[in-house]
């Protein structure tokens, strides 16, 4: 971890100032109340850390798409009110993020006492980065601690422009986690090391594919993207999702990847994902011309299954079948329950990908994971290889 983290602070570093800590509080919200807490949860280690070390809480976050501008349905109070009682302690909310009533309550603050503020998205300049709202930001806190790895891949004011104001600069825990596991897996993967890919989508998993490929021993494809790769090889997708634009692309990957790439031999398809009594099974090269591939075939779910049981080293993104919709949902649990074994045989194991995450936690296997990435779109794009400007910003470690 090239990172400075809270744990590299010097105790006088941090008790008794101001700690302005970005975490990702994006969670749903269902009448007023919080619907999943998992983001919630996934900062405690950062916060109590922090409170043990008796610093002064300065919390901010983004919560939904507000246009720059308040919006109620968006606000953080019910937010604040979870975390207090997740926390077991008082947490304080004030509505406003960056006026002089906000600053003065972070001074109003004790040692170890928690302030959550308003949402960064309701102020002009914050998806801009813009610097003078990045000052503005910094007059909250005495050093910066950035935990919002699902937010790292984005340069907003609170998330990137505002270290440029507050020193130290510094990862929380949960973004170390992600990044050790992410980077790990790139940087340094035990072998045989897989991925597997899938999704709607090939568009947006070309980069991943492309980064990638270098790395791994193998790498497994499913969910709809497999139907461009079909149409690369000459074969009838039916009414399969398949993106014309695409196929180009996905012939030279083919080209490229030779026998590291794998494609599904059989599917299960059907002439729509509501027609799930009317599921069968096909060889890739018969898919009916009136139906839909809408999830790997149990050969392949096999195969898929075996080859996870060999490697050492796997990362997943994206389901392999329309999993949102039994039957189409075998394939992405036949993954998952994979993972699952080859974690306990000591393979390190990540899911990348709101939806893929969501497919194991619905499951109930994410505990049975090395790693479940909170980060959706973020971990995508370090998959990518691509810098996040969230993580670029922070102090680097220097040699001790
Ligand atoms: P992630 O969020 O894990 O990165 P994506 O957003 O790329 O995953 O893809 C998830 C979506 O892909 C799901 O909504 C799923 O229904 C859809 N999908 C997977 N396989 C197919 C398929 N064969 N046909 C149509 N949609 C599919
Ligand atoms: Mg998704």
């Amino acid at each position: 971890m090239s990172k400075r983290t809270i744990l590299d602070l010097h105790p006088s570093e941090i008790r008794g100032r101001r700690a302005l800590v970005r975490v990702d509080f994006n969670v749903p919200l269902d009448s007023g109340r919080v619907a999943d807490d998992t983001r919630i949860s996934a900062a405690l280690p950062t916060l109590e850390t922090l409170i043990t070390r008796r610093a002064r809480l300065v919390i901010v976050s983004h919560l939904g798409r507000p246009k720059a501008k308040p919006e109620p349905k968006y606000s953080l109070a019910p937010v604040a009110a979870r975390l207090g009682e997740l926390l077991g302690r008082p947490v304080t909310f004030v509505g406003e993020t960056d006026t002089e009533a906000a600053v003065a309550a972070t001074r109003a603050l004790g040692d170890g006492d928690v302030l959550v503020l308003e949402n960064t998205r309701f102020l002009p300049g914050e998806e801009q980065n813009d610097e003078t709202l990045a000052k503005s930001l910094a007059r909250l806190g005495d050093f910066y601690v950035n935990d919002a790895f699902g937010a790292a891949h984005r340069a907003h004011a609170s998330t990137a422009g505002v270290a440029a104001f507050l020193r130290p600069a510094v990862a929380g825990l949960l973004m170390e986690r992600e990044l050790a596991y992410l980077g790990g897996a790139l940087e340094a993967p035990r072998h045989p090391f897989l991925a597997i890919l899938g999704g709607a989508k090939i568009s947006g998993k070309i980069d991943v594919v492309e980064s990638l490929l270098p790395k791994v021993d193998g790498l497994l494809v499913g969910g709809a993207m497999a139907c461009t790769f079909y149409r690369a090889m000459g074969l009838e997708t039916g009414t399969s999702l398949v993106e014309p634009e695409r196929v180009a692309m996905a012939h030279s990957l083919l080209e490229r990847a030779g026998y590291r790439l794998t494609l599904p031999h059989d599917v299960t398809v059907a002439p729509s994902a509501e027609q799930g009594t009317r599921a069968h099974t096909v060889k890739r090269e018969a898919i009916p011309k009136d139906e839909a591939m809408l999830d790997i075939g149990p050969d392949s779910r096999a195969s898929y299954a075996r080859a996870i049981l060999t490697a050492k080293t796997i990362v997943w993104n994206g389901p392999m079948g329309v999993f949102e919709t039994p039957p189409f949902d075998a394939g992405t649990l036949a993954v998952a329950q994979a993972m699952a074994e080859a974690t306990e045989r000591g393979a390190t194991t990540i899911v990348g990908g709101g939806d893929s995450a969501a497919a194991v936690e619905r499951a109930g296997l994410s505990a049975r994971m090395s790693h479940v990435s909170t980060g959706g779109g973020a971990s995508l794009e370090f998959l990518e290889g691509k810098r996040l400007p969230g993580v670029a910003a922070l102090d680097d470690r220097t040699a001790p």
